[in-house]
């Protein structure tokens, strides 16, 4: 059995008057029978640790593919370690969006976070220009193949479908929709890592989950939870969602 797993997205929100939340949610629903995450930004990471205890898991959002070096900005999977983390979000459409990402760059930066003992939340969806013309599953299976790397296992990997033309938009794929997705990763997974990885390799849905449809998308075949952004940054929301699990 795969165990369920809520995971919130904070992207580029949150100071530590922020930490609040996350200290109400460990009172809330720190004995929830899920696996919950909680990925702030970087500068609250240490701090979202200690809030957090053990209750709660800490991750980062992104990585860089070396360990350390001339990297002006950017944060090691080392560094996201020491600082408390356990896990990091990786190829985020916003990451490959904004900062260019390629399937490749994502794979690099998810072996860099394992070798680190970090689990990796990797990330993958479709536009909604590329789901219009039925390219959906072509496009998750390309990012599929390129962005995970060969050396996983079902305890350092987790997937996360999330359609980019649901993020944030309060646009959510029909049920099917998102079955047929999921049930198509299950299938690669399986495919190209055996049954024991991929069978036991938790398979996130994100775009839009909110307190009002996560019963019903947690009700879909292959999916195991849940990688929330606007709806995590409130412990109330996050619970519900967590709730619904
Ligand atoms: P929303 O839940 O705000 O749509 O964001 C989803 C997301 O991108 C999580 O990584």
């Amino acid at each position: 059995m795969r165990r369920k797993m809520a995971a919130g997205n904070w992207k580029m929100n949150g100071l530590q008057d922020n930490l609040a939340e996350l200290d109400a949610l460990a009172q809330g629903y720190g004995d929830a029978e899920c696996d919950i995450l909680v990925c702030p930004p970087a500068t609250l990471i240490n701090q979202a640790a200690s809030v957090s205890g053990d209750s709660i898991a800490i991750g980062g959002q992104d990585c860089h593919k070396a360990v350390t070096g001339a990297h002006t900005g950017d944060i090691s999977a080392q560094m996201l370690k020491d600082a408390g983390a356990t896990h990091v979000i990786l190829g985020h459409s916003e990451r490959r969006e904004d900062h260019d990402e390629s399937d490749t760059d994502v794979r690099l930066k998810a072996r860099a976070a394992i070798e680190a003992g970090l689990k990796v939340v990797i990330c993958m969806g479709e536009s909604l220009e590329e789901r219009e013309a039925n390219n959906t599953l072509d496009i998750i299976g390309g990012q599929l193949a390129g962005s995970i790397p060969d050396q996983v296992t079902a305890e350092n990997l987790i997937v996360a479908y999330e359609p980019i033309w649901a993020i944030g938009t309060g646009k959510v794929p029909t049920l099917d929709q998102i079955g047929e997705v999921h049930d198509f990763i299950r299938a690669r997974l399986v495919r190209r890592y055996g049954d024991g990885v991929g069978l036991s390799t938790r398979i996130l849905y994100g775009g839009s989950v909110k307190p009002d449809n996560a019963a019903d998308i947690f009700g879909v075949s292959n999916v195991d939870g849940a990688l929330v952004g606007g709806a995590s940054l409130k412990a109330k929301d996050f619970g519900q969602i967590i709730t619904a699990l």
